[in-house]
């Protein structure tokens, strides 16, 4: 199966990397405005090949998107040190505007997936030109807080001593400052994370669970002061996404899809647990969030609203 990937920065190359270590796909091409750039990462990435999977990794134009099932869009400028993810939404805008079309007059099929910050709005975005040019919005998925979920996971997986694979726990909403740890529905081997604590023995109160929100929400700030940007943790999320959608795996993962309505904001798109599977969203689930969850949730939906009607969408 053939994935494209638009920008080969640090984010689309990375992703492309991790797709190989993971075996997901036959087929990578790599496209960029920075064709030279593309052409390099190419080269570097299928140099590992041998040491991985077994599939081909090639640079080209958007007419070798021909036949992709899938296609990655990384495209757009990098966070700078301090600036929020919304700040970046007028530089990326345009960019959307010239590459959707593109990449759908070669690939009309494919399912698309953005990781283009602010992810939720990119999403929106990118829905509304696929949505001119025919693709249902189920086929057009964001990445959103499946990292940030994966990071939860695991800061509760240590602090409670277990394999974050037994730790059930979402981030929801924007994928950025407003997002929404849910406290409420966090399971440790099947019990409420309450009761394991009390079993276990482990200490859980406000201070330690400010200690991992501040890990989740604050990650990428951290990550950016000290290295300038962040790429594995995105790029493993995005290969697993693209796993989960290639392999039709059914799995529920925190990716953002536009929504008609959550809590009353009409017209957004955030992140809230999706089944996936080959076709793209398969339905969304409402979760049963506390009343102070629901409230923090529709105020994160409505930053990405207002965002969204910024661009006269
Ligand atoms: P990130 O860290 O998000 O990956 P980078 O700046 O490393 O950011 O990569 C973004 C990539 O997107 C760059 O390689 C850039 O050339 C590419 N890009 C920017 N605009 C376009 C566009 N219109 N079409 C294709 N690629 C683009």
């Amino acid at each position: 199966m053939k994935i494209g990937v638009i920008g080969a920065g640090l984010v689309g190359s990375t992703a492309a990397y991790a797709l190989i270590m993971r075996g997901v796909g036959r087929e990578i091409v790599l496209v960029d405005l920075d064709a030279a750039r593309a052409g390099a990462e190419a080269d570097d990435l299928y140099h590992a090949v041998p040491f991985a999977h077994q599939l081909t990794v090639s640079a080209g134009d958007y007419a070798q998107l021909a036949g992709c099932r899938l296609v990655v869009i990384a495209a757009g400028v990098s966070q700078e040190p301090g600036e929020t993810r919304l700040q970046l939404l007028g530089r990326n805008a345009e960019v959307f505007r010239q590459v959707i079309p593109r990449i759908l007059k070669y690939a009309p099929e494919a399912i698309l997936l953005v990781a283009t910050n602010p992810v939720d709005v990119m999403t929106h975005l990118a829905a509304h030109f696929a949505g001119q040019l025919g693709l249902p919005s189920s086929r057009v998925i964001g990445s959103g807080t499946t990292l940030d979920t994966a990071r939860f996971r695991a800061l509760l997986g240590r602090r409670l001593q277990i394999d974050p694979q037994h730790v059930h726990a979402y981030v929801l909403g924007e994928h950025g400052d407003s997002e929404v740890l849910a406290w409420s529905l966090v399971t440790a081997a099947s019990l409420p994370l309450d009761d394991f604590c009390r079993d276990a023995g482990i200490q859980l109160g406000p201070q330690e669970r400010d200690e991992i929100d501040a890990g989740v929400r604050r990650a990428a700030y951290s990550i950016i002061e000290g290295k300038g940007a962040t790429y594995y943790g995105i790029g493993s999320a995005i290969a697993r996404i693209c796993e989960v959608i290639l392999r039709d795996q059914r799995a529920l993962l925190t990716v953002c899809t536009p929504l008609e309505d959550l809590l009353g904001v009409q017209n957004v798109t955030v992140a809230m647990p999706n089944l996936l599977g080959g076709a793209g969203v398969i339905r969304t689930l409402s979760q049963p969030l506390t009343s102070e969850e629901q409230e923090a949730l529709r105020r994160s939906a409505s930053i990405v609203r207002q965002a969204i009607t910024s661009l006269g969408l």
